[in-house]
């Protein structure tokens, strides 16, 4: 096409490239015009993991021992951080030109309903069309591969905008087969995700929860787990506070035992709205523990705000979801000066339009400093912790992903700064927070694999993925039975 580079090959054939090969992102004529012999794909048909060195730039690592480094390199390897410093040594790596650019962790979230995306902007004006009713009309229609369609592209919009983790909270598990083809859309995609195995849109409150699918995920995770890059977790409601019948009392014990049982990490929406009746996180008291992250949370107290600390469960955070729907202001702040490791996540896009967990951080930032009417409440690099280390934190996976630290595995982002929209240079985690959009994100590295580079993925095909999801829809659509 032209003299347009082929940035796909190009990655396939990274692992190939010698000790001249420069990935010139900022300087096209660099790249090599004629791909090599060597194998381009890894056996899951994700690109192979090469040896690289990022050089030159701005390196927020978000490991308080290393710090900021600028102009600085780090090295990568066969999926592995070999080495962060300046001026490295790396003979035969192949070289990743990063000059204005700021490279930092990839972002984590931690609470991401992916099947949703197609439904993008779906959620309307009025209470037939709110959020709720719409995603439960739409997802008693979708059959498994409009999961996958919907997740697949959900998949494509985490790794543009930056985000290499996402909890993938399935809450549409009509069957197991539903969760294999959500996991088969992640798979494909490179992203790491933790998939937590939910209930399904429409579930009567009195049905108990079937555990077979989720045992049997378990049993089989190795054929899913994408080389240790997906785990599997378990979406729990929770013991029901309000005066509920004894058999959905048992039933919420059976699951969690099951889901302990198994090893499963925990997650659970609770205390949503800032105006939810008390007594929920009391309810769960007995369950609570490091395993164990609780969503929203807006209706906690300072005695369950303690109790949560205690136990060394983690929050998450949705602002943009949360204001959107009226659930009310974040208590974030209060979180953190609780002792709490807060982190945050997208929710689901029909209520926020998009995946753009950078705006997200800006909004819960300025929501803090709103509420407590100053300016310097939540520091940027706060800010940023919540988004990264403490999201990996949180999803028990802080020991390989979260910072730029020699040893864990290679999942990082560049964001280009030499763009109208944030030139010039000045404070880069400002600029982090404040000013990046996902089309800033230049490159996309996820457990060493370069998923996109010089502003497009390499792996995903965007203009597939939409036609796919939008025919999906359209099909889904036809289908639709009254709420
Ligand atoms: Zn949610």
């Amino acid at each position: 096409m032209g003299k347009t580079i082929d940035r796909r090959g190009f990655v396939k054939s990274l692992a190939g490239i010698g000790a001249a090969g420069v990935i010139g992102v900022s300087a096209p004529a660099a790249f090599p015009q004629t791909q090599t012999a060597t194998p381009q794909r890894a056996p899951n048909g994700l690109p192979a993991r090469g040896d690289f060195v990022i050089r030159n730039a701005h390196i927020l690592t978000m490991d308080p021992a290393l710090g900021d480094i600028p102009n600085g390199d780090i090295h990568i390897k066969n999926g592995v951080i070999v080495a962060v410093g300046k001026a490295l040594g790396a003979p035969g790596a192949a070289v990743l030109d990063a000059r204005k650019m700021i490279v930092l962790p990839g972002l984590v979230d931690t609470h991401w309903h992916m099947w949703t995306t197609y439904l993008r902007c779906m959620a309307g004006d009025k209470t037939e069309d709110g959020y709720f009713p719409v995603t439960t009309v739409y997802g008693q229609a979708m059959l498994p591969e409009d999961m996958y369609r919907s997740t697949r592209l959900a998949a494509a919009e985490a790794i543009y905008s930056g985000i290499t983790t996402v909890n993938d909270e399935c809450h549409n598990v009509r069957s197991v087969e539903y969760a294999i083809a959500d996991l088969r859309a992640l798979k494909e995609s490179g992203l790491r995700a933790r998939f937590s195995y939910g209930p399904f849109r429409g579930m009567p409150a009195a049905q108990p929860r079937d555990m077979s699918g989720v045992e049997q995920l378990h049993r089989d995770w190795t054929q899913y787990s994408n080389g240790g890059l997906l785990t599997l977790g378990f979406t729990w409601g929770g013991v029901p506070a309000d005066p509920a019948t004894p058999e959905r009392v048992a039933d919420a014990r059976k699951q969690i035992e099951t889901a302990r049982r198994l090893g499963l990490p925990i997650s659970m929406h609770l205390a949503s709205r800032e105006n939810t009746p008390p007594g929920q996180v009391e309810a769960q008291a007995k369950y609570l523990g490091k395993d164990v992250l609780l969503i929203h949370m807006l209706a906690t107290t300072p005695a369950e705000m303690k109790m949560v600390a205690d136990a060394g469960s983690s929050i998450s955070s949705s602002p943009g979801s949360e204001l959107r729907i009226g659930y009310g202001l974040t208590k974030a702040s209060e979180f953190m000066d609780a002792g709490i490791n807060v982190c945050v996540s997208v929710d689901t896009v029909p209520l926020t339009g998009n995946a753009h967990l950078f705006g997200i951080l800006k909004l819960l930032r300025n929501a803090v400093n709103a509420k407590a009417f100053n300016e310097f409440k939540l520091p940027a690099r706060r800010a940023l912790e919540m988004g990264t280390i403490n999201g990996a934190r949180a999803l028990g996976i802080d020991h390989l992903v979260g910072s730029l630290t020699p040893g864990k595995r290679a999942d990082l982002i560049m964001v280009q700064t030499n763009l109208v929209t944030m030139g010039v240079f000045t404070d880069p985690v400002h600029m982090i927070i404040e000013a990046t959009e996902p089309s800033n994100v230049d490159t996309v590295v996820i457990d060493g694999r370069i998923l996109k580079l010089g502003g497009k993925l390499t792996a995903m095909m965007p203009e597939k993925v939409i036609a796919d999801a939008s025919a999906s829809l359209r099909e889904v659509g036809k289908r639709l039975k009254p709420a």
